[in-house]
């Protein structure tokens, strides 16, 4: 048995600044990944971070009107000012921390345009901003002293006495399964993009953390907001960063044709993602689409300066699709990217759950609301990764010393394991998660109505019958049971699935990336609210709609 005053499920961005803050705080803190530290989802961010720096003639109220705005008014404005006004100096703390930056000819930090925003205020390492930030936040933390538990995998939590005491994880490299505890516990464990299919996001983000949220009481909020980004390689749905719309590319469709200039005439390309993906899925469904795509246009930008500002498109381009983006345009279309519902926490990480902290991308804090801004999930993950460090600090040591019992809590999972690894039914994981995603995709789209969210929460339910009854799964072994693994995620997903299709069937308006061709407006009169979806002590799924916070900034149309 292992024992740590904080154990944070998650080593992205969220969980390691998390790490490093709590360190400082003097805490024993252990991290806990699936993955290696740097192979988590963060690693595949490109674009770049948002800070409004006040000696650029930026202020934090600009950013926080932005983001708000780009929320389609469903963010809380406490949240997002206290994210605006930390921005700037998380920003500058990497950059301290070794992050190199790229930079200007004047020798500053070098900003480009994101979508959602007037000012160029969106700080870049090339494009591999989330790469460079999450190597330098290892390589601290590790300095620190972090204990990392690398390749081990959560598959519950320790409740102890009505607050949570730890986790219980398999080790993936033995198969044994052990008790990690804890006076407190950050869930840092990202997304949840591959309950779509398909989705930029790697097939690790399987909304695991939500899920060991959910079954211990947490609400998830907002989870009908799935954000699907403009540009999504076809074929492939590999992303290519806004940042090639952010140095200047064009939309356009099969005749050759800006139609960007239609939907929002005054950010045209940098229009918010939601817009952006509608009003190519609109061009596309009215036939002028080419194969079900539109066309990324980056030619007049020059061979050399796509090569060193955007070098990385180029080669997914070239690689997937054998084109080169300074001779030809290339088809995209808009794809799964993001989700803006998580664990519902306050500004501090807390869920309402004695010892359970959140932070990242699996949180909802809420600052992203229906619609996130490019760049604002990775200073979310910094700025509320630090913050949650020192409300479970605080915690921490409130809690006294004890032994907490966890062979209950062990033998319970081992029972779960064996049932799944007993499991000798007809379908292959694979095929039963295919199901469900691409059904999500159709059900929960860039356009949705009453009759596809129902076909949606239809195959969700159909799919929690065949994940009990009808999987098989062929490896018996214990050493990186893949098939294992994979199995224990899938049941997460179908957590997270459910609790989407709710959210969106609760709420009867369109509102940023929750657009219901059947109930086109936005109606603030009845609706600034969130949707918060948990499970009673019985099991039973319960839904809340608890208002918006709203500080200065009064919801007016929204317009780009
Ligand atoms: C391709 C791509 C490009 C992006 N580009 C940008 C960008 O330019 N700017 C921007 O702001 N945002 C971008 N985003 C979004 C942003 O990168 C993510 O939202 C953010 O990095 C998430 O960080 P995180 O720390 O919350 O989670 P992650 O980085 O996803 O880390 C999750 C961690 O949890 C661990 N974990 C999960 N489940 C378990 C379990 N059961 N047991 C043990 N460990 C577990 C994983 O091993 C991993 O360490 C991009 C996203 C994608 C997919």
């Amino acid at each position: 048995m292992y024992d740590h005053d904080l154990l944070i499920v998650g080593a992205g961005l969220a969980g390691l600044r998390c790490a490093v803050e709590a360190q400082k705080l003097g805490l024993k803190v252990a991290v806990i990944t699936k993955v290696h530290p740097v192979r988590s989802h963060s690693n595949a961010a490109q674009g770049g971070i948002n800070a409004p720096l006040t000696d650029r003639g930026d202020d934090w109220k600009g950013h926080a009107l932005d983001t708000i705005k780009g929320s389609d008014y469903l963010a809380d404005q406490d949240a997002v000012e206290i994210m605006s006004q930390e921005a700037g100096e998380a920003v500058l703390e990497l950059e301290r921390m070794g992050v190199i930056f790229s930079r200007g000819e004047d020798g500053k930090l070098g900003t480009r345009r994101f979508g959602g925003q007037k000012v160029a205020r969106t700080f870049f390492v090339g494009a591999i901003t989330g790469s460079a930030l999450l190597h330098v936040l290892y390589e601290q933390s590790l300095k620190l002293g972090l204990q990392v538990y690398e390749e081990w995998f959560v598959t519950s939590l320790i409740k102890h006495e009505g607050a949570v005491r730890g986790v219980v994880a398999l080790d993936l490299k033995t198969g044994e399964l052990e008790s990690i505890t804890a006076k407190s516990v950050v869930i840092a464990a990202g997304g949840a993009g591959r309950v779509f299919e398909p989705s930029t996001n790697a097939l690790i983000c399987t909304g695991d953390g939500l899920s060991l949220a959910w079954n211990n009481g947490a609400g998830l909020m907002d989870m009908e907001m799935i954000q699907y980004h403009p540009t999504t390689l076809a074929r492939t749905g590999i992303l290519l960063s806004e940042a090639a719309r952010g140095e200047g590319a064009y939309l356009l469709n099969s005749e050759g044709d800006r139609f960007m200039k239609k939907y929002a005439p005054d950010y045209m390309e940098l229009a918010s993602r939601d817009v952006v993906s509608r009003s190519e899925q609109t061009e596309i469904n009215e036939g002028r689409g080419i194969d079900g795509n539109v066309l990324l246009d980056l030619r007049h930008l020059g061979k050399e300066f796509i090569e060193t500002r955007l070098g990385y498109l180029q080669e997914v381009s070239v690689e997937f699709l054998g084109i080169d983006m300074s001779e030809k345009p290339v088809p995209i279309r808009p794809g799964m990217h993001y989700i803006m519902g998580g664990i519902k926490t306050d500004v501090n990480g807390e869920t309402g759950v004695p010892g359970l902290y959140a932070a990242g991308e699996c949180a909802n804090v809420s600052v992203h609301g229906a619609n996130r801004l490019g760049a604002n999930s990775l200073l979310d993950t910094v700025v509320f990764g630090r913050r949650s460090a020192e409300k479970a600090s605080e915690y921490v040591k409130s809690v006294p010393n004890s032994v907490i019992p966890t062979e209950s809590y062990v033998k319970r999972d081992l029972e779960l394991i064996k049932n799944i690894m007993d499991a000798d039914g007809k379908y292959r994981v694979s095929e039963v998660r295919n199901t469900m995603a691409t059904a999500m995709t159709k059900g929960i789209g860039v356009f949705r109505d009453q009759e596809s969210m129902e076909y949606a929460k239809k195959i969700v339910d159909k799919t929690k019958i065949d994940y009990r009854d009808s999987i098989r799964i062929e490896n018996k072994g214990k050493i990186y049971n893949t098939d294992l693994l994979f199995a224990l995620e899938l049941g997460n997903m179908i957590d997270c699935a459910e609790s989407i299709v709710h959210g969106a069937l609760t709420r009867k308006e369109s509102r940023g990336a929750h657009f219901r061709t059947d109930i086109p407006g936005r109606n603030d009169e009845e609706w600034l609210k969130h949707t918060l979806v948990y499970k009673s002590s019985e099991g039973e799924i319960k839904i809340d709609t608890p208002d918006v916070t709203i500080t200065e900034w009064e919801p007016i149309e929204r317009v780009y």
